[in-house]
């Protein structure tokens, strides 16, 4: 089976008030000494190692310039095989973004964008600490498309301070009208150490109600549903045949090669992960060092609980007889106290399919909404 490559950028020109991704204040002499750094990690991955998915992350890739996104962007398809077929997106913010730019990396290879939007609402984009506004994101939908590209993807968040139902409403429709072929909505989460942390903490901003985010959510799917949107992840919404090929690989626990600070690899069965400190790693990659801080074991009890927890993020769930020829085990069985648990909460369901008798593990919508409390009953 051909793998995925994730390639991590950790620069952003202005930090938002969320963030606790591995990302730094881009420099120009910084960023420089990295990308050789990077150029230097692809070049440790076996060559004959095939791929279908690249994903270029950060942080904002598109805080570098085009000249640099298109020596990146080669050096990778110059030196790595790909299938004929394959997906490559990059993420970008709108801030960061001109018709030049976008045309360079669809002319080097990247064939899906995956547009950092996060709201269509200014005060909410001014209150999260982003660069841009809601006519910025507008824009770089339409020069996105006037560059070639045709699978486009919008990020957006629910659950800002002082947002309203109607305010979300809002977004989501804008946000259709701009018609991309792929919708990813996030709850805002408070992590600890953030600038949005310290100000719950002070009582400066303070989160919404939990049945103002349940009600956010479930317009989120009917609506999306009724725009002909296909839910099929908990947070990801899809046009037909649009779901993002990357992530779906990770949630079926397929091989991929993570490149960059902070980046994970998963290949032969084993987890690997780089240094998310920035200097550790370009001292590493200097010195000809693996810069991979961590070697996690999958004993076959995680490999399961992994299995069963990132199966149920996919809203078809799992398939029991594919688990069964993968694993050796069946499910419903091995499982079987935690799921007549889950199932007498509403949170589970098995569904049997008529035509080609199928069985089928999934989340109910209920389920979906309190995802967290079902994946800890696997771990
Ligand atoms: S653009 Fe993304 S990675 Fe950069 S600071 Fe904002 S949330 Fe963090």
């Amino acid at each position: 089976m051909p793998a995925s490559l994730y390639l991590h950028i950790p620069f952003c020109l202005k930090r938002c008030i969320y963030c606790d991704f591995v990302s730094g204040i881009y420099e120009a002499g910084k960023a420089d000494e990295y990308i050789s750094a990077l150029k230097k990690e692809i070049i440790t991955i076996p060559r004959d190692t095939s791929f279908s998915t690249l994903f270029i992350g950060g942080g904002t890739p598109t805080a570098l310039s085009a000249d640099v996104l298109r020596d990146l962007i080669l050096h990778i398809f110059n030196y790595l095989s790909f299938t004929h077929n394959y997906e490559a997106t990059i993420e970008a913010n709108p801030g960061t973004l001109d018709k030049e730019k976008l045309t360079v990396i669809r002319e080097a290879g990247m064939n899906r964008l995956s547009i950092g939007t996060q709201s269509l609402n200014d005060d909410e984009l001014m209150l999260l600490g982003r660069l841009h506004n809601s006519s910025d994101a507008e824009t770089a939908v339409h020069m996105a498309r006037e560059a070639g590209f045709e699978n486009i993807g919008i990020d957006l968040i629910y659950g800002i301070p002082g947002q309203s139902i109607l305010s979300w409403r809002n977004t989501l429709e804008k946000a259709v009208k701009l018609k991309p072929e792929h919708i990813s909505t996030y709850e805002l989460t408070v992590e600890k150490g953030t600038v949005l942390y310290s100000r719950y903490q002070e009582g400066i901003l303070k989160s919404l109600d939990d049945d103002l985010i349940v009600e956010m959510y479930n317009h989120t799917i009917d609506y999306l549903a009724s725009e002909g949107y296909s839910h099929y992840e908990i947070s990801n919404f899809a046009m037909h045949g649009y779901s993002c090929r990357h992530n779906l690989n990770y949630w079926d626990r397929g091989e991929y090669h993570g490149v960059g600070v902070g980046s994970h690899s998963f290949v032969n069965g084993n987890r690997f992960y780089n240094t998310g400190n920035l200097e550790d790693y370009l001292k590493d990659v200097s010195e000809e060092r693996i810069p991979a801080a961590e070697r996690e074991d999958i004993t076959e009890e995680k490999a399961l609980s992994e299995a069963v927890f990132l199966g149920l993020r996919k809203t078809e769930g799992i398939n029991v007889e594919s688990f069964f020829k993968r694993y050796g085990i069946n499910i419903l069985s091995q499982y079987q106290y935690e799921l007549s648990d889950m199932q007498a909460k509403g949170l589970i369901e098995i569904t049997n399919s008529e035509c080609s008798y199928e069985t089928n593990l999934r989340l109910t919508r209920r389920g979906l909404l309190l995802s967290n409390e079902v994946f800890v009953k696997f771990i």
